[in-house]
């Protein structure tokens, strides 16, 4: 297999999807050589098939707005691969998404399941439906007309959807509310993220965030440094921002800066419960405006418009936003402020340059697919909670959520080791979560 052969047929087949071209150059290239070693892989062309999803359901959603007014959305579901479970992955609403971005995050999604240690294909989902400015009774009337479409291409043992940007708890329960209307099915099992008293496993709100932090915190053990007491400047303030900065403040680590579209605050004591439970407030409030913090807070968060969080000197950067929101000039200023580790908890947060510039200057580095596992791995545990009819208290779920991270963190150090000791997480986590979904590929044959 040679990367510039397959990417030259793709580019010429998909040449508008960027980033999902960005995705897979980024995997082909980690795993060709350890491809090359699998002639039964060539054999079984794994990687032409593996980089096409099974399937794409694209639909259209019609709804009324708060004035009475028609409002047409497009829906999609990408069933991208099942070759180790039922496809699992989450619905984006936003006013950016194209089949591009959600053909990116469902080959991702593939991988990142794999390496949660639980038997779950990789999936994804959404809407161009923008949340911005809406009220929650049109978020609901969207969801239910989006559901109407969506709930025959979903199952409990076939595609289980959960949530993504612009789809939360809120988001979840209209999602699952006409769900069950429709198919007439109430075992609580074809949803991830739900309500807490209906079929919601605890800590799942928290769980991409806190996850993200324990595997932080196992790679700063392997490269000998702890987290107390460190800076950390993070990106974005919705439900992935929260659960990380709620986890890095126990954990001891000083977060100095939140951001949003509209720029950032600079949190000049670190980061308080008051705000990170604000953060809740300003997430349900669908106005997607950082500077809300500082108006609340004034003194203590300091908001400059049209800025990055990656203007504010940090220790650690925490990219928990979206895609590609990390350039390498944002990787320079980083530097030049003193960071010396990455970990990115967006999907594909930073940039290929920005990725080459932390790998070549000695800044600790690892991808989303491994930091936020933590997201989808404790889906799955819902999904067994569910299968069982019972719920796990929080520290069953929390020590089987520390248990997969810890197990994501030892494949990327499997697999990514170099023969000068440094870890290369990128490779790691590709060539681990590629190795298994091929070999399951290959065991069941041409289909
Ligand atoms: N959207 C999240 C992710 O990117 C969670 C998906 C899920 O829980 O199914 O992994």
């Amino acid at each position: 297999m040679k990367t510039e052969a397959i990417m030259a047929k793709l580019q010429a087949k998909y040449p508008l999807e960027k980033e999902y071209l960005q995705a897979v150059q980024e995997v082909l290239e980690s795993i060709e050589d350890v491809y090359n070693q699998h002639p039964e892989f060539e054999a079984a062309k794994i990687v032409e098939r593996i980089v096409e999803p099974d399937r794409i359901f694209t639909f259209r959603v019609t709804w009324i707005d708060d004035r009475g007014e028609v409002q047409t959305n497009t829906g999609y579901r990408i069933q991208f691969n099942s070759a180790i479970g039922p496809y699992k992955g989450g619905l984006r609403f936003h006013k950016a998404v194209t089949p591009s971005m959600l053909k990116f995050l469902g080959f991702e999604q593939t991988f990142k399941n794999a390496l949660t240690t639980l038997p779950m294909g990789g999936a994804k989902g959404g809407s161009d439906f923008d949340p911005v400015g809406k009220s929650d009774a049109e978020i609901m009337r969207f969801c239910q007309a989006f559901m109407l479409e969506l709930w025959q291409c979903i199952g409990p043992d076939q595609d289980i959807p959960a949530g993504d940007v612009g789809v939360g708890g809120r988001e979840i329960g209209f999602l699952y509310g006409m769900y069950k209307k429709l198919a007439r099915e109430y075992n609580t099992g074809v949803l991830t993220g739900k309500g807490g008293t209906w079929g919601g496993s605890i800590l799942r709100p928290e769980a991409t965030g806190f996850g993200a932090l324990y595997f932080t915190q196992h790679l700063l053990d392997k490269a000998g440094k702890t987290i107390e007491g460190k800076k950390v400047a993070l990106s974005g303030f919705g439900n992935v921002a929260w659960g990380a900065a709620t986890k890095a403040t126990q954990l001891g680590a000083k977060v100095v800066a939140i951001s949003g579209p509209d720029g950032v605050c600079h949190i000049l004591d670190g980061i308080t419960k008051e705000m990170i439970d604000y953060m809740l407030v300003m997430r349900a409030s669908n106005r997607n405006k950082v500077e809300d913090m500082a108006v609340k807070f004034p003194g203590k968060a300091v908001f400059t418009p049209g800025k990055k969080a990656w203007s504010i000197p940090c220790d650690i950067a925490l990219p928990c936003a979206f895609q590609n929101e990390l350039s390498e000039d944002d990787a320079k200023e980083l530097k030049a402020n003193g960071c010396w580790c990455c970990c990115e908890v967006s999907n594909m947060g930073c940039q290929p340059g920005a990725i080459h510039f932390f790998q070549n200057n000695g800044i600790l580095f690892a991808p989303g697919k491994a930091v936020n596992a933590g997201g989808v791995a404790t889906s799955g545990l819902e999904m067994t909670q569910n299968a069982e009819h019972i719920s796990w208290d929080a520290q069953e779920v929390d020590d089987k959520l520390h248990f997969i991270m810890k197990s994501i963190h030892e494949q990327c150090v499997k697999f990514g080791t170099q023969p000068d000791g440094h870890v290369d997480y990128v490779k790691g986590a590709n060539i681990a979560g590629f190795m298994k979904v091929a070999t399951a590929m290959l065991e069941q044959g041409i289909v």
